[in-house]
């Protein structure tokens, strides 16, 4: 690849690079705190715990950071791929091209007493983001504590538990659109829907979002839901071996949990990667997978559940780069 001469090699990001598991040196974009890293591989990134490397990878502290990066991808015509905490991604086992701008330095958490909002940057794990609502008292978040991303991928993927979503709380996001305009969008602008929403399209990145709660409960009361919720999962989900949480959407007649598990498909193996006994909805990684044991698992999945059931099943995880 051709590199822009306005673009200096560094010593000092060389060497983060290498801790980075990087084969060469990373780059400094001039006028930011951006270090552009080669080759990055995104196994430990991601929480299947499989996957290639990133072309390129960058986790910016800034807005200006991040709009310096989407730009510095987009005048070189390389793909842009936004990186949250990776819980709910599939990344093939030969990597992704282009830029990956991971958002886990964008954090900061502002509550506003007199409206009951928090304004919250797209990197802050939504858990933490629960519990700090919870200790003040707060109600909302209390479905969030077992969802392990972050508050932009929740955003983006309408993440929800226990009959609660995002877009019920969602107030605005500020989101950055690839010709590098900043915009606030409300739930109205996203199309939400199921586990979907206009921000799946890749053409924003969320950089804030603002959500309304309701003060006013006890500390203890509102710890004690949390707590709950997240009792209940962990005892009903397999959160021991590396997942994406539910691979497939469900459908309106059944839970896919269900169908899967009907179809006779709980422990069925394929390299590293088995369809998990507590919960048939789940994929894990036993220590071993590929990226592409997982893929080859979830057709067969499909292809199975579409045999006994004419349904078929629609992944609510999202695949990056090239499968066979
Ligand atoms: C054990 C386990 C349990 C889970 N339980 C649940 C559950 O109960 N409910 C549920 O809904 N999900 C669940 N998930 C899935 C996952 O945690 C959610 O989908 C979560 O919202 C993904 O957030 P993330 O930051 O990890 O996003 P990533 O996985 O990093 O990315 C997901 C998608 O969002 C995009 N994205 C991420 N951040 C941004 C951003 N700032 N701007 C624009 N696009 C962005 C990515 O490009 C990608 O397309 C679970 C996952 C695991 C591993």
């Amino acid at each position: 690849m051709t590199i822009s001469p306005n673009i200096s090699m560094s010593g000092s990001a060389s060497l983060l690079a290498s801790t980075l598991q990087s084969s060469s040196a990373a780059l400094l974009l001039p006028g930011t705190q951006c270090r552009l890293h080669p080759q990055v591989s995104l196994d430990n990134l991601t929480s299947f715990r499989v996957g290639g490397p990133a072309e390129w990878y960058v986790t910016p502290r800034s807005w200006e950071d991040v709009q310096a990066s989407v730009s510095w991808a987009g005048d070189r015509g390389l793909p842009l791929t936004v990186l949250g905490a990776g819980s709910n991604l599939l990344v093939s086992d030969r990597g992704i091209p282009g830029l990956t701008v991971a958002t886990r330095y964008l954090r900061q958490v502002l509550f506003d007493e007199d409206l009951g909002q928090v304004t919250v940057g797209a990197g802050e794990p939504l858990p933490r983001l629960a519990w700090k609502a919870a200790k003040r008292g707060w109600r909302g978040l209390e479905w969030a504590v077992g969802i392990p991303g972050t508050v932009g991928g929740a955003v983006t993927m309408n993440a929800g538990a226990h009959r609660d979503c995002t877009a019920d709380i969602l107030v605005s996001a500020l989101v950055l659109e690839l010709d590098g305009n900043l915009a606030q969008v409300s739930p109205a602008d996203l199309d939400y829907s199921y586990r979907s929403s206009a921000l799946q399209g890749g053409d924003r990145l969320v950089l804030q979002a603002t959500f309304q709660l309701q003060p006013g409960s006890t500390r203890a009361e509102v710890m004690a839901a949390t707590n709950r919720n997240l009792v209940q999962r962990k005892s009903s989900q397999p959160y021991h071996l590396p997942s994406c949480g539910s691979v497939f959407r469900n459908p309106d007649q059944r839970a896919a949990g269900w169908l899967i598990e009907q179809a006779g498909l709980k422990g069925h193996q394929i390299g590293g990667a088995q369809v998990a006994h507590r919960h048939a909805n789940f994929i894990l990684n036993c220590g071993n997978a590929k990226a592409q044991d997982i893929f080859d698992l979830i057709h067969h999945v499909q292809a199975e559940v579409e045999g006994r059931w004419s349904l078929s099943l629609k992944p609510e995880v999202r695949l990056l780069g090239e499968f066979s």
